[in-house]
């Protein structure tokens, strides 16, 4: 087998000949690299990163731990116009397949409890590593801090960067979305793929803290709490979660919020039970005797032992009690029962969204019924692939988008 070291050039103008260019040296790209060379060796194929180094973003991932996938991964864990498309690309890499493909390039995996999975050694560099080892190995052509500025297709596709050429008779468009600019996030893909012909939907944040309204955020400020969050529209619960809440100074935040992020829109509600063990009435019965229990306290008191004290004091203020001089014999059963509701139900109405800056993930991308799930192909442009976040489909937070990235660039890479 012939054997190539990664070229990296910078600085030299060259017009350069390949059989497939992948534009994005992320996730999807250097998996779909691999793939290509894994099924054909021969093939000629060159990754354009913007980046001075690939798999900056990568890095980040799962707080450098790097989520890569998760054993629960379906359909119905993505959102997007490609999520029924979707499920058959599941069934053939589930993430038992995707665990196998990564173990043969050298990297072993553990999951937790809640079905996610990670290198074995926590560390997100090792999943980077094994990648870039591979392309190396198979004699990907690798080139760095290189912005691709047009793209043009006739028989052949021409990719010009600042200082080069390449003519490659497959092109791969595999570079991300809008989320976290500052690790290479352009969506740039948006502007090539309306260029070749295909419907885009925008992308939009996603994975990101959602912002509120409510007149009890701001004395919440850096607490955490467990809690069940509702996302309420309409009346209806479109989405529950459960997990740890942080509250920031205009949103809310933390792993289960981001999983409502996917869904939620300005004028939702989101609802948080911040004791989700207990009924309604048990934490009726519970406060009454903390009447009795706490009854020369001033009446914040109350949910001592239950909340922590700002927290009480906000569930107390959206309850209606006003001032906390009363004594907590003072408190009428009515106003009790309120309190316990406000405990389940507390209440803060979305304005907006994170951001890209904030988000992990987008929402859009090339309208899914443009491509084919089977080969990743475009059906608009011959010869023309995409995969990752570049494709209309986002995940739940729990590695179902490193997941896709990686199937989809698997499937696109073998199908050159
Ligand atoms: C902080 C953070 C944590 C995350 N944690 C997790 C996690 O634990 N698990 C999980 O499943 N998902 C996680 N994600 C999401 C996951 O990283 C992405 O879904 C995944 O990287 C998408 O892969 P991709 O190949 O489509 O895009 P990317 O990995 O973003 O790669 C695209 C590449 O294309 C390059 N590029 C863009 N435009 C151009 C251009 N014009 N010319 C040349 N190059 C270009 C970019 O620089 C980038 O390197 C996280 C995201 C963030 C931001």
């Amino acid at each position: 087998m012939q054997r190539h070291a990664a070229l990296f050039y910078i600085g030299e103008t060259m017009n350069l000949k390949y059989d497939a260019v992948i534009i994005g040296g992320g996730a999807s790209g250097l998996m779909c690299a691999i793939a290509a060379k894994r099924k054909n060796q021969n093939l000629k194929v060159a990754v354009i990163e913007k980046n001075d180094r690939v798999g900056k973003k990568l890095l980040s991932t799962g707080n450098g731990r790097c989520n890569l996938t998760n054993m629960n991964v379906r359909a119905d864990k993505y959102v997007g116009s490609f999520q029924k498309q979707s499920a058959s690309i599941f069934e053939k890499y589930d993430a038992e397949a995707l665990l196998g493909y990564f173990n043969e390039l050298g990297l072993m995996t553990c999951a937790d409890s809640e079905g996610r999975v990670y290198p074995l050694c926590r560390q997100a560099t090792s999943v980077l590593d094994v990648l870039r080892f591979q392309c190396e190995n198979l004699g990907v052509d690798i080139f760095c801090a290189q912005t691709v500025k047009s793209i043009k297709h006739s028989n052949t596709f021409t990719v010009t960067t600042a200082e080069h050429s390449f003519t490659s008779d497959k092109l791969v468009i595999a570079a991300g979305s809008k989320a976290a600019p500052k690790l290479g996030g352009n969506g740039s893909c948006a502007d090539y793929l309306k260029n070749l012909g295909h419907s885009f939907v925008p992308f939009s944040p996603a994975l990101c803290p959602v912002i509120v309204n409510s007149d009890v955020l701001k004395s919440l400020k850096g607490l955490r709490a467990n809690a069940e969050v509702r996302l309420i529209r309409d009346g209806k619960t479109i989405k529950a979660e459960r997990g740890e809440v942080q509250f920031n100074e205009d949103n809310l935040s933390g792993i289960c919020v981001f999983d409502l992020s996917l869904y939620s829109k300005s004028g939702d509600e989101i609802s948080l039970d911040l004791t989700p063990d207990i009924s309604i009435e048990e934490l009726y019965i519970f406060l009454s005797k903390n009447k009795i229990r706490f009854a020369n306290q001033t009446a914040d008191n109350i949910l001592t032992g239950v909340l922590q004290k700002r927290l009480s004091q906000a569930v107390m203020k959206q309850a209606g009690v006003k001032g906390f001089n009363s004594l907590c014999s003072e408190l009428s059963d009515d106003t009790i029962r309120n309190i316990a509701n406000a405990a389940k139900h507390m209440s803060f109405t979305v304005t907006d969204n994170g951001g890209f800056d904030r988000a992990q993930a987008c929402k859009g991308g090339v309208m899914g019924s443009e491509i084919d799930e089977a080969t990743m192909q475009s059906r608009i442009c011959n010869n023309l692939y995409v995969c990752g976040e570049a494709i209309d489909l986002c995940g739940e937070c729990g590695g179902y988008n490193l997941h896709f990235a990686f199937a989809s660039g698997i499937i696109a890479g073998e199908s050159l």
